[in-house]
């Protein structure tokens, strides 16, 4: 829980504080960037939420922290409507869980709601609350881990629903050892007609993509959007495998058609399939660029 004697310095007075055990993932920043800002290298409530809606951004916001480094000095009623929100839309029947996790370092996990079943992408930390909201929605029928900093609470989503758990061999280890499905080789795989797996190996050795209806790219922390750059691209400094190898991955996203990026780490992207593309392409000159 957060405490409001560790609250930082960078805060704006008011009731919303960000404490020092904030671990600098983002989260808060890219789900309420009217509230939150980064200085000092964390982040801090730049601007008390006035409007209902600010309030209601920050305190999803609050919830998702993998830290619990939010916090409020007055009670907040809202809180328990808040805690049930999640997952929360994103587009068509596409989902943000919340409830990121300090064991991946805050990282996004989403949830796709399907007819033919619906799958978790990555792991969120584990949370009653949002295990009864996912069950209320059908359920899941698999867990798809991009990659093995992501896999967080990945047994318990197992346990609770009794889901399929598919991670690349390239990143299976320790607890995923136990996954029910791990893929093998650079080959896409067809999960059902509508889900794509997509190996995109570089950022780790097993790191892989989920297309889903040619439309919703999941992508670990393979690709995601930087504000900064105003394009995609990827984490250079965060690549645990192979640059070159990213590279070559990012250019077999060519041959896919999508419209959104939903990456782990970083911002999502959502564009016309003709700017993606010309997106990507700026995103793959980046990285074959110098350093
Ligand atoms: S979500 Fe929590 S840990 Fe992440 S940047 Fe915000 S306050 Fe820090």
């Amino acid at each position: 829980m957060a405490h409001p004697k560790r609250s930082l310095p960078g805060n704006a007075p008011g009731d919303l504080y960000v404490d020092d055990t904030c671990i600098d993932c983002d989260t808060c920043r890219w789900m309420a960037p009217g509230t939150f800002h980064r200085t000092a290298g964390q982040s801090a409530v730049r601007v008390q939420p006035e409007s209902s809606q600010d309030r209601r951004l920050a305190l999803l916001a609050l919830t998702a922290c993998p830290t619990a480094s939010i916090g409020t000095r007055a009670r907040a009623p809202e809180m328990p409507a808040i805690r049930s929100a999640f997952p929360v839309p994103v587009a068509e029947e596409v989902y943000h869980c919340g409830y990121h996790s300090a064991k991946s370092y805050g990282a996004a996990g989403y949830f796709i709601r399907r007819a033919e079943g619906n799958v978790l992408v990555d792991s969120p930390r584990r949370s009653e609350t949002l295990a009864a909201r996912l069950q209320s929605l059908g359920g899941v029928r698999w867990l798809f881990l991009t990659h093995g900093d992501d896999v967080a609470d990945h047994d318990f989503w197992r346990e609770r629903f009794a889901c399929e758990r598919i991670i690349h061999a390239g990143d299976a280890g320790g607890s995923t050892l136990a996954a029910e499905r791990i893929l093998v080789g650079e080959q896409t795989v067809e999960l059902a007609p509508d889900l794509r797996i997509i190996p995109v190996p570089g950022h780790t050795q097993g790191s892989c993509a989920l297309l889903y209806r040619d439309a919703f790219l999941f992508t670990g922390d393979h690709l995601a959007y930087s504000q900064r750059r105003a394009h995609l691209y990827a984490f250079r400094d965060a690549c645990w495998h192979s640059w070159r190898q990213q590279t070559e991955s990012m250019e077999k996203l060519r041959g896919y058609p999508f419209e959104w990026v939903l990456p782990g780490h970083g911002r999502r992207f959502h564009a016309g399939r003709v700017t993606m593309r010309e997106q990507l392409e700026t995103c793959i000159g980046w990285m074959r660029g110098p350093r």
